[in-house]
């Protein structure tokens, strides 16, 4: 996979730049932002074009406004937020593309910061519609996507917007997503072990197939465990599997053995009788090694803890993507937050693949014992199927080296 330039690769001193960002912040029910990560985020990109003296144009959308104005998705309140994160005043437009939007962005000074409003007000915007797409472009004179979160999106403000500027480049969040999930994995230092879980085994099926060619070690944990005991003829009781998928499930363990890849499923379980997710309750409890019917797994039980701890204890390089069971319970949240602090505590790169496990190694307290932790979800994931991202595949690349490598 060739390297895209950066904001590092080209001077956007006095140009007018259009920054697609990822602001899609949560709001409390206040409406105050709840978590401020996604604009922490970008702000390596942002003070790096300020330093640089660029005139900073921030693109962003927020929510699912339906293609029509809607002010309970205005980014008002995060160009506040963005302006005490810089200390200092970030402009705000009401509007994205036509002649305010243009008046604002001509009015910036070197290395002064502009947000526009949500994207997403336009239905240009989701169908990727080149009208849009060369409004929105005429407003700057280059483009720098570090939206990861929607990278793999084709939409205008990641994608289409790229056919009418140039330089057109990552910023730092792309690039350490890349770098972290790529490269990383891509010439992993080994022994190199993935864990997944999570619910279905339909969302990951790609990843695992993907990884199959990288990996030493797959741990399998969460409901898609049982998927894959199905297709092995074990008893799964009323865990939640899917039965259509077992096929595929019987190709990746096929694949596993032929590329000699150490594939491990539970070898115990916690099994409850009555998993009650909205109430947050499982009835009656117990470890078991085989889950017999009228019983339901919904966590790994302590010697998989034990296991797959020994296993990413003498990694050199973790991913993990998804729960090892219904963590959102206390009691069967000991799976995945023991996988957390295995993760945590290793000497090992340690790459955690969006989604649910971020929120887990949050919850566990150790996110600042690993290597990286992805801001994106299903961009993460299409990546670890070895997609390129629409949001990437429009960025310019680091011309050829003289290497043999097809660039
Ligand atoms: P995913 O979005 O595929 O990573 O799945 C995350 C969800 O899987 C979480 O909400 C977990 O509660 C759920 N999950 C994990 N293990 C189980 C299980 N054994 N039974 C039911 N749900 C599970």
């Amino acid at each position: 996979m060739s390297k895209v330039k950066t904001v590092k690769d080209v001077n956007l001193a006095g140009k007018k730049v259009l920054v697609r960002v990822d602001f899609n912040v949560p709001f409390d029910n206040a409406g105050k932002i709840s978590d401020d990560t996604r604009i922490v985020g970008a702000l390596p990109t942002i003070k790096h074009l300020i330093a640089q003296g660029a005139r900073i144009i921030l693109v962003s959308h927020l929510g699912r406004p339906k293609a029509k104005v809607d002010l309970k998705y205005t980014l008002a309140p995060v160009a506040t937020a963005l302006a005490e994160c810089l200390g200092k005043p970030v402009a705000f437009c009401s509007e994205c593309i036509g002649p305010k939007a243009q008046a604002a962005a001509n009015a910036l000074p070197n290395g002064g910061v502009l947000l526009l409003e949500n994207v997403r007000f336009h239905a240009g915007e989701e169908d990727n519609d080149p009208k849009f797409s060369k409004e929105l472009a005429s407003i700057a004179e280059a483009y720098v996507n570090d939206a990861f979160g929607t990278a793999h999106r084709a939409h205008a403000s990641t994608a289409g917007v790229a056919d009418y500027l140039s330089p057109k480049v990552a910023g730092f969040l792309i690039e350490s997503e890349l770098e972290y999930l790529g490269s990383k994995t891509e010439h992993p230092e080994r022994p190199f072990v993935v864990i997944l879980g999570g619910a279905k085994v339909s969302d990951k099926i790609a990843v695992i197939d993907n990884l199959l060619d990288k990996a030493d070690t797959i741990l399998i944990g969460g409901a898609m465990a049982y998927t894959f005991k199905l297709a092995l003829g074990e008893s799964v009781g009323n865990s939640l599997t899917e039965p259509d998928k077992v096929d595929m499930a019987r190709s990746a363990l096929k694949k596993a053995k032929e590329k000699g890849v150490d594939f491990l499923l539970p070898i115990d379980n916690l099994v409850a009788s009555k998993l009650d997710f909205a109430a947050g309750t499982l009835g009656e409890t117990k470890i078991a090694e085989t889950i017999d019917s009228g019983w339901e797994g919904v966590d790994i039980g302590p010697k998989t803890i034990d296991l797959y701890s020994k296993k990413l204890a003498s990694a050199k390089t973790i991913l993990w993507n998804g729960p090892m069971g219904v963590f959102e319970i206390k009691e069967s949240a000991k799976g995945t937050f023991a996988v957390a602090a295995a993760v945590a505590n290793s000497n090992s790169i340690s790459i955690i693949g969006g989604g649910d496990s971020v929120k887990a190694i949050k919850k566990s307290g150790h996110s600042d014992k690993v290597s990286f932790i992805s801001t994106g979800g299903g961009a993460s994931l299409e990546f670890l199927e070895g997609k390129e991202l629409p949001g990437v595949a429009v960025l310019e690349k680091v011309s050829c080296c003289s290497c043999s490598c097809k660039h």
